[in-house]
C-alpha cells in the first residue's frame, strides 16, 4: 500500500536531515558538556557537545558519529531545537522528545521537525535510535553529581 502524501514529505524530511546533517563536526574548544553515547541494538554512535553561556542559555550544539538515518536526523533536529534555548528548555524538550517517541501527546509545536520522528512510536525497535542524540543531551547537561533535577 502507497505511503500518504504526509508520510512521504515526513520520510524526505527525515532523509534530508540525515544526509545533510545540521551541526556535524565538533568544535576544538573545550566544553564542560562532552559525552560520547551509543546505541548497541543499533550500532548508532554519537559524541555531543553543548556550548551554554554564563545565563544558562545553549549557544551551540555539535554533534559527530555514525548509525542510521534516524539516529542521525534525531540529532540533527535536536542541534536546531536546542540552539537559543536555555538548559531547562531544553531538559523539557527532550523529556517531551521522550514521551513523543513512546506515543504520548505532547506539546509538539516546539519540537520543530524533531515532531515527525513521532512515528517511530509503531516501530519500537527503532525509539532507541531516535532517543540517542536526546539522552546524550541530558546526560551532557545534566547538573554535576546528580542525573536528575529535583525542583
Ligand atoms: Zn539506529
Amino acid at each position: 500500500m502507497a505511503l500518504s502524501k504526509l508520510d512521504q514529505l515526513y520520510r524526505q524530511v527525515i532523509l534530508d536531515h540525515s544526509n545533510h546533517p545540521h551541526h556535524k563536526g565538533l568544535r576544538q574548544e573545550a566544553t564542560d558538556h562532552l559525552i560520547e553515547m551509543n546505541n548497541p541494538t543499533c550500532g548508532d554512535v554519537i559524541q555531543l557537545q553543548v556550548f551554554v553561556d554564563e545565563a544558562g542559555t545553549i549557544t551551540d550544539v555539535r554533534f559527530d558519529g555514525h548509525g542510521c538515518s534516524i539516529s542521525m536526523a534525531s540529532a540533527s533536529m535536536m542541534s536546531d531545537v536546542l540552539i537559543g534555548k536555555t538548559l531547562k528548555e531544553g531538559q523539557q524538550l527532550a523529556e517531551d522528545f521522550s514521551q513523543l517517541v513512546q506515543g504520548n501527546a505532547v506539546n509538539e509545536a516546539p519540537l520543530a521537525d524533531a515532531a515527525l520522528l513521532g512515528g517511530v512510536a509503531k516501530f519500537p525497535a527503532r525509539i532507541k535510535c531516535a532517543t540517542l542524540a536526546w539522552k546524550a543531551f541530558e546526560r551532557a547537561t545534566a547538573p554535576n553529581g546528580k542525573d536528575e533535577t529535583h525542583e
